[in-house]
């Protein structure tokens, strides 16, 4: 199983931001779109860095409500760890439970084709297994 499946179903809609971006408004899209993170991209579309929700709330620890002035490249993580479509979802998985991060960005021939998320993941592996349990039952069922 790889990562091209769970973007085939979940579609590769990318939600986005530019780096000057204020954290007000990063905020405002986390809330509405119902999402954990954010891809800061430049205008010619290069990766930048990944904002998560965890990032915002680090900064309120630590600076307040000042946070909400700051910008996405203030507060964004710049080394992101990415994957391909052929990574295996189990592989995906341990990068996550390795980085303590929740989100991976999808790269294809260098090119940004999705996001996915530990959520997509977990769904995609409990999809699997009741799969195999089907297809088992059928076996023994059938023998
Ligand atoms: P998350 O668990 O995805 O909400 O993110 C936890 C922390 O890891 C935050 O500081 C994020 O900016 C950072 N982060 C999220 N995804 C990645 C990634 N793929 N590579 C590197 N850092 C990440």
């Amino acid at each position: 199983m790889v990562i091209a499946g769970i973007l085939k179903e979940k579609g590769g809609t990318i939600l986005s931001v530019r780096p000057h971006a204020p954290i007000a408004d990063v905020v405002q899209m986390l809330a509405t779109k119902r999402i954990g993170a954010v891809l800061v991209v430049s205008a010619d579309g290069a990766l930048e860095g990944i904002l998560s929700e965890r990032d915002v709330v680090r900064s309120l620890a630590e600076n307040g409500a000042g946070t909400l002035d700051r910008t996405a490249a203030d507060l964004m993580t710049s080394s992101v760890t990415t994957a391909t479509p052929q990574t295996t979802v189990a592989a995906a998985m341990e990068l996550m439970t390795a980085g303590r991060f929740r989100h991976v960005p999808i790269f294809e021939d260098g090119r940004l084709v999705g996001l996915v998320s530990i959520g997509d993941v977990v769904k995609a592996k409990i999809a699997d297994a009741e799969q195999e349990v089907d297809s088992l039952r059928a076996y023994v069922v059938g023998g």
